[in-house]
């Protein structure tokens, strides 16, 4: 993990950030863009792990000024592997940049947003998280792209779903208002800001937080009239986002599940393709 960037996330880093508060029945991993191969073969070093064929088909997507990350809600390709002997799954997930944090930051609610490093626990909404309460990360297609009843099933567990953070302030986190931006849906934020509780349980280098340094902001309900505006990703001091003037994006790939059957792309698979 250590040498490749690679995390691990989803209800097993819950589950360390707040002992109790789940029983994962999976491993879902992160890692960079460009060292999924070098992840995977470590895990198929293991004779009692094999991975389980995903056919899957390259897909360009433009990433524009306006679209940043969103692109397959931030996973370029999934590996799946199964563990012969307790059999359970290993999700392994390539980032679509190099920040293997990307698609964390696209999951459906804020207290599913920790992850363990090659040296350290890491909580980005901890304040809320310690206390079985998240913000829900809004989007307009929202039930498209994550798996239905994910909220019903984070309910029955003893968390509470914010749909709006307004239910937790009357005025958004800014430098003046007080509201602590670890429970704002409206906050910018950074991979390496005061609102993220960080153990490490390794020496590492002074202030290593998982490079590079990335920002984000949760989807929320802008206006009743206008409605949601989806959660925004970037790379913490990218202005390329910036240069709106710029006619084209580039274009990136990633991987889409495909049907065994029919071998196209099945759209309702690849929108809601991360754990
Ligand atoms: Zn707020």
């Amino acid at each position: 993990m250590s040498e490749t960037g690679t995390i691990l996330s989803g209800s097993a880093a819950l589950k360390i950030a707040v002992p109790g508060s789940c029983n994962p029945t999976d491993l879902n991993m992160y890692c960079p863009k460009g060292t999924a191969k070098t992840v995977a073969q470590y895990f198929l070093e293991n004779p009692d792990i094999r991975r389980v064929p995903l056919p899957v088909k390259k897909v360009g997507a433009e990433r524009t000024p306006f679209s940043k990350f969103d692109v397959n809600r931030g996973v370029r390709k999934i590996y799946l592997f199964h563990h012969t002997i307790t059999g359970k799954v290993i999700t392994l997930c390539e980032s679509i940049a190099e920040s293997p944090l990307v698609p964390l930051l696209f999951f459906h609610a804020s207290f599913v947003m920790n992850y363990v490093s090659g040296h350290d626990v890491v909580c980005l909404y901890s304040a809320l998280t310690e206390n079985y309460s998240g913000l829900s990360n809004l989007h307009p297609e929202f039930t498209l792209i994550h798996k239905p009843g994910q909220n019903r099933k984070w309910i029955s567990r003893g968390f509470d779903v914010h749909a709006d953070c307004s239910y937790l302030h009357s005025i958004h986190a800014t430098v003046l208002s007080g509201v602590e931006k670890g429970a704002c849906q409206w906050a910018s934020r950074r991979s390496d800001d005061r609102w993220i509780a960080r153990v490490s349980f390794q020496v590492c280098p002074v202030g290593s937080p998982v490079s590079p340094i990335i920002s984000w902001q949760l989807g929320r309900r802008v206006t009743e009239k206008n409605g949601i505006m989806p959660g925004v990703v970037q790379v913490a001091g990218d202005k390329w986002y910036m240069n709106t003037f710029r006619p084209g994006g580039v274009w990136v790939e990633y991987y889409a599940p495909v049907d065994r059957r029919s071998g196209k792309v099945v759209s309702a698979w690849w929108k809601r393709s991360f754990p």
